[in-house]
């Protein structure tokens, strides 16, 4: 089952996937997005493209 939201696992904020003002990036941490609500680095992991061509990204790390 693939979550179409990200959770901080610091703070609990929910960002719908891509448009929630969550930004994927990729760093020497490998992939993450940083929470612009408490500045948390939530790592994620990429799925592969869907049947429309975007790229998945998957939450690795549960919430705290
Ligand atoms: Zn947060």
């Amino acid at each position: 089952m693939l979550a179409d939201m990200w959770i901080c696992i610091r703070c609990h904020t929910e960002f719908p996937e891509f448009t929630g003002g969550a930004e994927a990036n990729l760093g020497s941490f490998g992939l993450y997005f940083m929470c612009p609500v408490c500045g948390r680095r939530n790592r994620l992991r990429s799925l592969g493209e869907d049947e429309e061509g975007f790229l998945r990204l998957e939450q690795i790390d549960e919430p705290e």
